[in-house]
């Protein structure tokens, strides 16, 4: 299937970095948020993200603004999907939401259009059925931040084509990611064994077992992980997490999957990791440092 244009709904951490490479990759890039200051802050993070390529001699002045001609904004979710070949779905992981957004996405896409959704864990299943289309329905979860990550997990439900599979691993290959196929079932391969590890690391931190920065070090060093589960989970957002946990715990009617009291008083007190300055760790000064949890 040919993609010229793309819509990508949703500019936050996850929206903006898809449409940033969307648009670097040539693709017409179409990038909506319901709220004026999410579209701002999604453009902001993207125009800051080439600037610093530019400082460190990566990209070019040319590269950037050809690139930014390829990125419109638009606080109309209709007028960014009326003419996409692909849209891809990234707002906050709440299930009516995400069905609410498919009805509206199925209603002015074209008829030929594949919708992805970057859901973290929620059943595909459950948002294609809204659509009068499910078999173009399939999961694109790509991983924060997206330029540099290189895998993009699909999720087939059991009504996706496999013409519509085909299209998506021709997708992930445009966009110089390795694409894993999965079964539609809750957290997929990577969320479930992520958050579980992200949790029982939050565990052990409450029951004092060790330092943030020391469990995180035992990841990185005793098991070669690139980074400690905690400084993930910082850098994920402490709420994405939260709400995975309690889709699972929900999901396989498990109360072994629920968010630690610690992540969920974390959440409460608005104190959701590096994109609020403080998390697990504080990142108020930049670099992270340990903190005390008063636990
Ligand atoms: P985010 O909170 O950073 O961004 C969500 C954006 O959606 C915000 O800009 C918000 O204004 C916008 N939004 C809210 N309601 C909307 C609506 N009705 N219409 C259009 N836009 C709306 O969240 P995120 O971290 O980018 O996560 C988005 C999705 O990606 C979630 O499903 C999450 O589970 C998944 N995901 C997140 C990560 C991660 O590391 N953060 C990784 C993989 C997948």
């Amino acid at each position: 299937m040919d993609i010229r244009t793309v819509a990508v709904i949703g500019a936050g951490t996850m929206g903006a970095g898809i449409a940033q490479i969307c648009a670097q990759t040539g693709w017409k890039t179409h990038l909506h948020d319901a709220f004026p200051e999410g579209l701002e802050r999604g453009m902001e993070r993207i125009h800051a993200f080439w600037d610093k390529g530019i400082a460190r001699g990566k990209t070019t002045e040319n590269q950037k603004s050809e690139w930014s001609a390829n990125l419109h904004p638009t606080n109309s979710l209709e007028d960014a999907v009326c003419e996409a070949d692909l849209v891809i779905e990234a707002v906050p992981e709440i299930m009516d939401l995400k069905r609410e957004i498919f009805q509206r996405i199925d209603a002015a896409a074209p008829a030929h259009a594949i919708l992805g959704s970057n859901t973290s864990g929620l059943p595909i299943g459950e948002i294609a059925e809204v659509t009068t289309r499910p078999q173009s329905v399939i999961g694109m979860h790509f991983f924060n931040p997206v330029p540099l990550m290189a895998l993009l997990e699909l999720i087939q439900h059991d009504g996706t084509s496999d013409e519509t599979i085909e299209a998506a691993r021709s997708i992930a290959e445009h966009l110089d990611k390795t694409s894993i196929l999965v079964r539609d079932v809750p957290g997929f391969a990577t969320s479930r064994l992520g958050v579980v590890l992200g949790n029982e690391a939050i565990r052990m931190l409450a029951d004092g077992v060790a330092s943030a920065s020391d469990i995180d070090t035992a990841m990185r060093l005793g098991y070669r992980h690139p980074m400690g589960p905690l400084e993930l989970t910082d850098l994920v957002g402490l709420d994405v997490r939260r709400d995975i946990l309690n889709n699972l715990a929900k999901a396989f009617d498990d109360t072994r999957y629920l968010p630690h009291p610690l992540l969920n008083q974390l959440v409460e007190d608005g104190e959701l990791g590096k994109k609020t300055g403080r998390g697990i760790y504080d990142w108020s000064k930049g670099e992270k440092s340990d903190r005390d949890h008063n636990l």
